[in-house]
């Protein structure tokens, strides 16, 4: 249980209750989800499947592929976030979903190739070894199944888009979510995705505009990008 960081589990336990919120400090996850959710289902096809969402937080993926009929099992190590992603399904009554406080290298030892679809978003940025949570991610799908991460590309303009901006400028998140350290160049996730054993897919760049407040997919990843990998059958 190295490969965590006990200040991000805190930042974002202290949110936990605004999660469903949507004009919070979440309002950036709900307003990207059904852009991922979609790009997501379209490849790995999210009916029936076993899906694993690591770093499933309060359960804004986790519950939205839920409801596309996909057995899914979301897994985090801060506790309060997980609280609020039971509860939430709970009271939408939504079933083929359950959590677990458990981190993904203990879950690959425990279950490994069990999962056709594994899902890790803007969570690697949160953590001291992402090539460990990477490998982890691999571990856990089936073979030829699929492996989707989303994360922060580092450059000068994601510091002044994804800091500057969002933190600063425009207020979207709170101060100190993010440190540019930790972003993770297309090219560095590449290689511990293929040092993993997984083949990269394709890749999708997130926009956003502050005037009309909308998101929407693209080719260019220079800020928030996704990845989508398969695990050789
Ligand atoms: N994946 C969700 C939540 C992103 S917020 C979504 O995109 O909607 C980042 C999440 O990563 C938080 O819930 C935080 O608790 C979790 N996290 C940070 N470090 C972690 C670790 N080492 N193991 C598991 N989860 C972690």
């Amino acid at each position: 249980m190295s490969n965590v960081d006990a200040q991000e589990l805190a930042k974002f336990s202290e949110l936990a209750h605004r999660w469903w919120d949507p004009e919070s400090e979440f309002r950036p996850l709900h307003q990207i989800n059904p852009l991922r959710l979609e790009w997501i289902d379209q490849r790995a096809g999210l009916r029936g499947r076993q899906v694993l969402d690591v770093g499933c937080g309060g359960g804004i993926l986790a519950e939205a592929m839920a409801r596309r009929a996909a057995h899914v099992t979301g897994i985090d190590l801060a506790a309060r976030p997980l609280g609020v992603a039971r509860l939430h399904a709970l009271e939408a009554g939504v079933e083929n979903l359950d959590y677990r406080e458990i981190a993904a290298e203990a879950l690959a030892a425990e279950r490994p190739a069990a999962y056709d679809v594994v899902t890790c978003m803007e969570m690697l940025e949160h953590v001291p070894d992402p090539a460990s949570t990477v490998h982890a991610c691999a571990a856990l799908a089936k073979p030829g199944g699929w492996v989707f991460f989303s994360t922060l590309n580092r450059n000068p303009k994601s510091f002044l888009f994804a800091i500057i901006g969002a933190e600063y400028v425009l207020r979207l998140l709170p101060r100190g979510t993010h440190e540019y350290a930790r972003f993770i160049r297309p090219s560095e996730l590449a290689r511990w995705c293929r040092d993993a054993g997984l083949e990269l897919q394709g890749s999708r760049g997130m926009q956003y505009n502050p005037l009309t407040r909308r998101y929407w997919l693209s080719g260019d990843t220079s800020v928030n990008y996704l990845v989508a990998c398969r695990k050789p059958a």
